[in-house]
């Protein structure tokens, strides 16, 4: 009888247990608003971003309501205003191009490359035409960070750094997040921790982390925050700085702590289920699996394949017997966006300009979670699955 697989690949995880008890403490002393401390108390909140600051090895952090929130604040933080125009990658999630949008700006898209990176000669023929780009390490697929620094410094583009699926990650030894002007992470449920709704934003910059802090909604209580730049900063900035409320709660930063204490362990675990995947089907017949450079360190929380010479209805077949026997696979290439596969062309509340090269990619592109709830032999037999249903078509 045919093999079926059984798990569930939106099934994360539970909380740690340290992480219940510490929700549970905050519950019970009804203080879940960051700025709600008793005397000589410090916050989840602040603990939260002082520990995430250390960890990304970063001056300044906070925490806010979602990533999206996050990037959208990152965006005014730089000085994105209304009108301006904003590099960005055509291959992404939806919530990147409606940060830009949502703070008035037009973004122009970038392509991607067969590695599933941010195309950079596209990209420095682009460059020109915008002052800032939101670089988004789309499932976790990093980019020649150091060409793409330079290309940026050169054209005085200011980068701002998406990395929902790279906390954890890094390039050349270098925390993902620490190459921009400032980093925006996401600690909703699918991300590398998860707090329900979250985000994170970090930055070296004074001006920006204070203008963020200010933005995110502080009501002068700036001086409760550890992460933060002196107090004469925010002197200069807070009569000048709108409050559009969007802060993280001591609730979700109590459930967080504990996760990124344990987050190199659970990426260790991702990266085996990752390798998993990528040796069984590195060798199928037609399937393309993006080459990872050995400067990338990253963290395997989905699997992308390839399948570059399959007709449409061939990979709608190809979908529709894995989905039959438990295997869930996502398809970019899809006529109609079905979840989070939405593409740049998806996004029609702005103009936008077909690139040939990018749809070629993105119409042979599958994609799969790899919640950590799976085992190794899960992962096995979810790829024998997917080996037997692509030689069945
Ligand atoms: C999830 C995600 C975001 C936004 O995060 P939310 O916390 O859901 O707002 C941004 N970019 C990418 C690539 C994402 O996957």
């Amino acid at each position: 009888m045919e093999k079926r697989f059984n798990g569930n690949f939106t099934q994360q995880e539970p909380i740690p247990e340290e992480g219940i008890d510490a929700a549970l403490a905050v519950l019970r002393s009804g203080r879940l608003h960051r700025y709600n401390t008793v005397d000589g108390e410090v916050g989840e909140t602040a603990l939260l971003e002082q520990e995430f600051a250390e960890m990304v090895g970063a001056k300044y952090c906070l925490a806010v309501a979602s990533g999206g929130y996050a990037i959208a604040t990152a965006l005014r933080a730089v000085g994105v205003l209304s009108g301006d125009t904003v590099l960005s990658n055509a291959f992404t999630l939806a919530p990147v191009p409606g940060a830009i949008f949502s703070v008035g700006a037009v973004p122009i898209y970038v392509g991607v490359t067969q590695d599933l990176t941010i195309d950079l000669d596209d990209l420095k023929s682009k460059l020109p035409q915008a002052r800032f780009l939101l670089l988004s390490h789309m499932r976790g697929h990093i980019c020649d960070m150091d060409r793409l620094m330079d290309m940026c410094r050169e054209a005085s583009v200011t980068v701002i750094e998406d990395c929902a699926h790279t906390m954890g990650a890094s390039f050349r030894g270098v925390p993902s997040g620490r190459h921009g002007a400032v980093a925006c992470y996401s600690t909703q449920t699918y991300k590398h921790a998860n707090s329900g709704e979250g985000g994170l934003l970090v930055s070296d910059d004074p001006e920006i982390a204070a203008r963020a802090i200010l933005m995110s909604g502080s009501y002068m209580m700036h001086g409760r925050h550890i992460a933060a730049p002196p107090p004469e900063v925010f002197e200069r900035l807070k009569y000048v700085t709108p409050n559009i409320s969007g802060r993280m709660d001591n609730l979700r930063a109590a459930i967080l702590r504990p996760q990124l204490r344990d987050l190199p362990e659970r990426v260790e675990r991702w990266n085996v289920l990752y390798h998993v995947m990528e040796h069984a089907l590195a060798n199928a017949p037609q399937v393309v699996v993006p080459k990872r450079p050995q400067d990338e360190a990253y963290v395997g929380s989905s699997f992308q394949f390839l399948l570059p010479d399959f007709p449409s209805d061939t990979i709608t077949g190809f979908i529709k017997r894995c989905e039959n026997r438990g295997v869930e696979l996502k398809w970019f290439g899809e006529p109609e966006p079905k979840g989070f596969t939405s593409r740049y062309d998806s996004w029609q509340f702005t103009s936008i300009e077909r690139m040939p090269e990018t749809d070629d990619v993105l119409r042979g592109l599958i994609d799969m979670r790899l919640p950590l709830t799976f085992s190794k032999r899960d992962c096995e037999l979810i790829a024998e699955i997917i080996c037997q249903e692509l030689n069945a078509g």
